[in-house]
């Protein structure tokens, strides 16, 4: 079982460049052989041509295998400094390709704050399957070693978490992982490359939602793998190829387009992250500021350790701590727009326990702090007064 030929050709002399070149050129051919476009053809096509029986030019069938996809697969592996890069039809589908690599009886340890798509996932899917998850709190990493028994295989985690903004230590998760012999997986939807390079810090798997920040303009649905160790991209190709996730032609060349501009987008949603954090900090109606810039936040000093800055993603309480208020909040709000989803231009509000983590039961919400009240705000990249008028607004 093997690597298609497009994957062998890795663009192995773009690992050199420094991140806000690899946005733009990571894994990428300079000029398309045809025509010399710049960007990449959307090739929209389900079949290529043969000119004998299996003599094709490297793709054969689009679900195998698109000359788009690849492209974008390969940025996917520069801007994150791996091997090998799969691009999926959603985040969930991505998740969906490494629990494949399991079998019944085998066990995962999960954060237990994490997207509650993903949460679904695994435990109405894949437990139906027979493995089984253990979610824990790993804020403090070494936790994670209490659940390791001979039938673990996998460590998943997400940091910052969802949307909680709790930080978890991925080196001391991959210290742990390399001596039990386990995977670890990140889920790097939230952080992106630009902030936090999971596999520089031991991760075999990173995992992107791209429809957020990668993509950035809230205009696809696409998802990510990348990986290293051969063996393994190879066993996740072939689940990719086997059960046919695969993204569109057109959906690849919106992420690969989004990517160029990931390192400005990011430097953005930081410094408004931060603006509107401290703002509502100070705010007399606002109770708890969940941001990992804080001094005060519980694992601040590992952020700073791991990640560039700190973000786009806030996640606030009110002192009123009722749903009517919440409620009231992000319906009066003007600039922010009220949907799921965050990571693009446009700033977002959310209530996670109505919206995206109405999956997890209530109970298992309030363990996490995932309470009524809470308001999730992804920060786009507008002008910073006019997103803080607009709070002030919707508080008041
Ligand atoms: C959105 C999201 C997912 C799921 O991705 P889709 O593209 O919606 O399938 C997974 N993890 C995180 C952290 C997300 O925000």
């Amino acid at each position: 079982m093997l690597l298609p030929n497009s994957y062998a050709t890795f663009a192995l002399d773009t690992v050199d460049m420094k991140f806000n070149t690899k946005t733009v050129h990571g894994g990428q051919e300079n000029t398309d052989p045809a025509y010399g476009s710049v960007m990449p053809p959307i090739y929209q096509t389900s079949t290529y041509s043969q000119s004998t029986p299996g003599g094709h030019k490297g793709f054969e069938y689009s679900r195998s295998g698109n000359p788009t996809r690849t492209a974008l697969e390969k940025s996917l592996a520069s801007i994150e400094n791996a091997k090998f890069g799969l691009a999926f039809g959603s985040g969930l589908a991505a998740i969906d390709a490494v629990m494949k690599l399991f079998k019944p009886g085998d066990e995962i340890i999960s954060t237990n704050d994490l997207y509650g798509g993903s949460y679904r996932l695994f435990t109405t899917i894949f437990e139906n399957f027979e493995i089984k998850f253990h979610f824990i709190g790993m804020q403090d990493a070494s936790k994670i070693e209490e659940y390791i028994n001979e039938n673990t295989k996998l460590i998943w985690l997400e940091t910052p978490t969802n949307p909680m903004m709790n930080i978890i230590d991925i080196e001391a998760a991959s210290k742990i992982a390399k001596k039990h012999n386990l995977l670890l997986a990140v889920d790097n939807t939230f952080a992106t490359p630009y902030l936090q390079q999971p596999m520089d810090l031991g991760a075999d798997i990173v995992m992107h939602s791209a429809t957020k920040y990668l993509g950035g303009h809230s205009d696809v649905v696409l998802g990510a793998l990348v990986v290293n160790d051969k063996n393994l991209a190879e066993k996740l190709y072939f689940i990719q190829k086997a059960s046919g996730a695969v993204c569109g032609p057109q959906d690849s060349f919106l992420v690969l387009r989004g990517i160029k501009t990931l390192h400005l987008r990011m430097q953005r949603h930081c410094e408004n992250g931060e603006a509107v954090a401290k703002f509502l900090k100070t705010h007399p109606k606002v109770d708890k500021v969940y941001w990992p810039g804080f001094e005060d936040h519980p694992n601040h000093d590992i952020a700073k350790k791991q990640m560039k800055d700190f973000g786009g993603m806030i996640s606030f309480t009110t002192k009123e701590n009722t749903l009517e208020s919440a409620t009231k909040i992000v319906e009066n709000l003007k600039v922010f727009t009220l949907a799921e989803s965050l990571g693009g231009v446009e700033s977002l509000a959310g209530h996670p326990a109505s919206m995206t983590h109405a999956s997890i039961p209530q109970e298992e919400r309030a363990k996490i702090g995932v309470v009524d009240s809470l308001i999730r705000l992804s920060i786009g990249v507008e002008d910073e007064g006019d997103l803080i008028e607009d709070l002030k607004q919707a508080l008041g």
